[in-house]
């Protein structure tokens, strides 16, 4: 009798072993170890609603595969941003997502990750100078300043002669790689207008050193903006600001509207912007901003949650750009996505009737 019920026993063990490989073949185990698969995911800072975005899409399609998450905000300071991923080191994630607030500053934690073996995907934002950067994705950045230039293109007239117009020009934050495809883009179409004099910067501030905007921060954005106005636009006014983010456009026309823009003798500049944030979006609509970029977050984190299957599973990810990103140590192999160009017209298209946002939160 004895002899039986120990059989019945190794039988059940037996089969619990069984049912555990099969909830594993639904994806949610990890292959090499048989555990859950933990994602440490390290973003930059909940003041912009993108990263907001971002982290609560990722979190919901990791948990839908049965992933279990640790999400971080760090509020833009890089510190917190450093230890919030090595406390995901310790806990032991086994694959880390990272959207950098300094992508030079992660050289430690990222030499603490190579040693244990924790891959690493850069998400959104390049992580420079650091071999252990496994994948990239993002979208075309160098593209989102193209379409943010060719919007200022277009609308004025420029290709067509018209002009000249003024123009100031905003930079992004000097520590963000994307910062700088950004400007670049932007530049490659409407340097030859600044250099014919078609769009004249008054300010003389057309390197991108005298235009970038520390953290993308809003505020000192709408300090400068405050400044260049006062020292150069008291006896002629602003045509159009190339701000690459909805954050610093925000800072632009509270500045801008606080010397008596934004009236109909006194119309506002036109202004570019990019991510599409619900308080852009409301300003378009009432006038205020007139352009920004929408990068999908959802198509975002599809393919981090698509990487890092891949990654746990031991197969190559899909990569679809293998030249343009490089980190000064490698080109890291990326996926990249088309961002696209949003104004009055197009709005209700593009992000209300796609299911992107409800028409009540616009
Ligand atoms: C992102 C942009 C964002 C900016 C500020 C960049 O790295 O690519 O989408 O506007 O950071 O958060």
């Amino acid at each position: 009798m004895k002899k039986y019920l120990i059989l019945l026993i190794l039988v059940l063990v037996f089969m619990a072993g069984c049912n555990a490989e099969e909830s594993g073949g639904q994806g949610s185990d990890d292959e090499t170890t048989g555990e859950t698969p933990t994602v440490g995911i390290a973003m930059p800072t909940q003041s912009s609603e993108r990263w907001v975005d971002d982290g609560n899409n990722m979190v919901e399609m990791f948990e839908d595969l049965g992933y279990e998450t640790n999400l971080q905000y760090a509020e833009d300071v890089v510190e917190n941003q450093l230890s919030q991923i090595e406390n995901m080191i310790t806990q032991g994630v086994d694959i880390l997502v990272i959207a950098s607030i300094d992508g030079e500053a992660l050289t430690d934690v990222l030499d603490q990750a190579q040693n244990l073996d924790i891959p690493v995907i850069a998400y959104d934002r390049l992580i420079m100078n650091h071999e252990h950067v496994s994948y990239y994705v993002t979208f075309d950045n160098f593209q989102v300043g193209v379409l943010q230039g060719e919007y200022i293109e277009e609308k004025l007239g420029l290709a067509e002669g018209e002009g000249p117009f003024n123009i100031e020009l905003f930079g992004g934050s000097p520590d963000d790689n994307n910062a700088y495809f950004f400007w670049d883009g932007a530049m490659s179409i409407l340097q030859p207008y600044i250099d014919d004099e078609q769009l004249i910067v008054r300010s003389g501030q057309t390197e991108f050193s005298q235009g970038a905007t520390l953290r993308w921060s809003g505020s000192e954005a709408q300090e400068r903006m405050d400044n260049l106005l006062s020292a150069h636009y008291s006896d002629e006014d602003i045509d159009v600001v190339y701000s690459p983010f909805d954050g610093i456009s925000i800072g632009v026309v509270s500045s801008l509207k606080a010397v008596g823009y934004g009236t109909e003798d006194r119309p506002l500049p036109l202004i570019t912007g990019q991510d599409a944030e619900r308080p852009s979006i409301r300003s378009i609509v009432d006038g205020e901003q007139t352009q920004t970029i929408f990068k999908d977050t959802r198509l975002l984190a599809e393919q981090a949650v698509e990487m890092t299957k891949a990654i746990i599973a031991d197969t190559e990810p899909n990569v679809n750009d293998t030249e343009t990103y490089d980190n000064n140590v490698r080109v890291v192999p990326s996926y990249l996505i088309e961002p696209v160009s949003i104004d009055i017209d197009n709005y209700e298209e593009v992000l209300i009737d796609s299911g992107y946002y409800d028409e009540d939160e616009i």
